[in-house]
């Protein structure tokens, strides 16, 4: 496959590129833009006219430079064997795809994604959606050679993105019910992914029907079609091996797949906990799940459109770097939308607090998130977790949640944090004590083979341990 027609260079050393607002010519989606979505729909082979690419509204050298506009990615594909659980599978890859793009940042994805195109690349003449939509085709054919036909519609018509917007929400609520529909009793394999260890080399997601990925858009069905077609891909069937512990969701297959694939760096998940080995979080996580000290058990959830800080004093951005990077953080986890409203979510704290079941350790919420998963909350619950229009500042979350009867006001947990919050103020001032967790660092030896590791282990205000690990030279795992 070539791409010398391109003015820009295209390939998988440009993922990861970031595009700063002083270096872009234009940002399409994101948190500023009402309507934005991509979308992966599998087509009777008589309907895709391959290689067409359509524009509806702008196209890039109509618009006007440092400005934002909406943006629809729809790729339509056919093959004999293509079957529509492989949509969302597929639709996860126009994340890679137009990042292999030299001049383009692409974050997120379904209805948060969001673009920025460089000035530079526009400079070297990437100035039409034609040439993005033409790599994309170009790159899914081979990429995914059961994909054999492929066309892609781009919108930025503010207007015009209106019906394709809704029906592609549609498709994702219909997907997300379906997953919704069973639990992880009723399987005996999970799946796994490895398509973001470009960025986070330790991390591989789990997932499992009371699981989705956290990036939100890979259920289990996705994931078992995937690994269907393409076993020695990046998505592959994960043997659930042993149950070591129900209430935790340990399994022996999951911690044999996380040490193979984390590079022996984690050796142990506990898929429904966020505060014992839990589930590593690459960067493209739907929300985020943080530990409040102060209501002793407690949870706090903020997604990605949540604008603003949240109860803890973080914007999304500084407690998205605390969470991400594969590593695993108790007390800071990313996690899907739908996993909030799975009967696993984080059961086995939830269970050890005393509680009925994990949902009842969360205590506040964004109200961008609640609002999105309040007619799955438990009734009794819903009016007692917190939105920053009840609570913004943490010194009076305690109180409010003791006023309105919130179940994790009865924990031992609560009434400790609860005493020592009232010694504490009179006492000396300690600081915020942010856990860390393990650290690593690494130093790349000369022509970047070899060199050091350092890892911080167990760092909250200062590192306990600091390891230097000589690195050995490796060569690189082919999937
Ligand atoms: Fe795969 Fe997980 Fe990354 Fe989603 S977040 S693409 S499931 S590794
Ligand atoms: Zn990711």
């Amino acid at each position: 496959m070539s791409f010398s027609d391109m003015p820009v260079d295209v390939g998988p050393v440009y993922e990861g590129e970031r595009i700063r607002g002083n270096q872009m010519y234009v940002e399409l989606g994101g948190p500023k833009i009402e309507k934005h979505f991509e979308l992966v729909r599998v087509k009777p082979e008589k309907e895709i006219e391959d290689g067409k690419v359509k524009i509806i509204g702008p196209d890039l050298k109509d618009m006007e430079e440092g400005s934002r506009y909406p943006i629809g990615i729809l790729v339509e594909v056919s093959g004999p064997e293509l079957e529509e659980d492989l949509e969302a599978v597929f639709e996860r890859r126009v994340h890679e795809f137009c990042n292999f793009v030299n001049g383009i940042m692409h974050l997120n994805q379904r209805y948060t994604n969001w673009m920025r195109i460089s000035k530079s690349a526009f400079e070297k003449g990437f100035n039409t959606f034609q040439m993005l939509g033409t790599i994309l085709i170009r790159l899914y054919k081979a990429e995914l050679p059961i994909i054999k036909k492929a066309q892609v519609t781009i919108y930025t018509d503010p207007k015009k993105i209106a019906e394709p917007y809704d029906f592609a929400l549609e498709i994702y609520n219909k997907r997300d019910e379906r997953a919704r529909s069973i639990n992880d009793e009723d399987v005996d394999t999970f799946y796994g992914c490895v398509l973001c260890q470009s960025f986070a080399p330790t991390h591989a997601c789990c997932i499992t029907p009371n699981r989705m990925s956290l990036c939100g858009s890979i259920s289990w069905f996705d994931a078992r079609a995937a690994a269907r077609v393409d076993p020695k891909g990046p998505l592959f069937e994960v043997p659930m091996g042993e149950c070591l512990n129900e209430l935790a969701g340990e399994f022996s297959g999951v911690n044999a797949m996380i040490k193979k694939r984390s590079l022996g760096e984690i050796d142990r998940i506990y898929l429904y906990s966020g505060m014992e080995y839990p589930h590593t979080s690459c960067g493209c996580f739907e929300a985020i799940d943080f530990f409040i000290p102060e209501t002793g058990a407690g949870h706090g959830i903020i997604d990605r459109s949540f604008d603003g800080v949240a109860i803890n004093g973080l914007p999304f951005s500084a407690m998205a770097n605390q969470t991400g990077g594969g590593k695993q953080m108790p007390g800071f986890n990313g996690i899907s939308i739908q996993y909030i409203i799975s009967p696993k979510y984080q059961k086995y704290d939830g269970i050890n607090s005393g509680l009925k079941s994990g949902i009842y350790t969360i205590v506040w919420m964004g109200k961008t998130v609640k609002d999105r998963v309040a007619e799955f909350l438990p009734p009794d619950l819903v009016d007692k977790i917190a939105t920053e229009e009840d609570v913004s500042d943490l010194s009076q979350l305690p109180a409010w949640l003791e006023k309105v009867g919130h179940p994790i006001t009865e924990t031992e947990e609560f009434k400790a944090a609860v005493s020592g919050i009232e010694e504490e103020e009179e006492g000396e001032e300690e600081g915020a004590m942010v856990p860390m967790g393990t650290v690593g660092m690494t130093i790349p030896g000369v022509g970047g083979a070899g060199g050091f590791k350092i890892i911080l282990k167990n760092c909250k205000i200062h590192a306990e341990s600091i390891i230097i690990k000589k690195i050995e030279t490796k060569r690189k795992r082919k999937e």
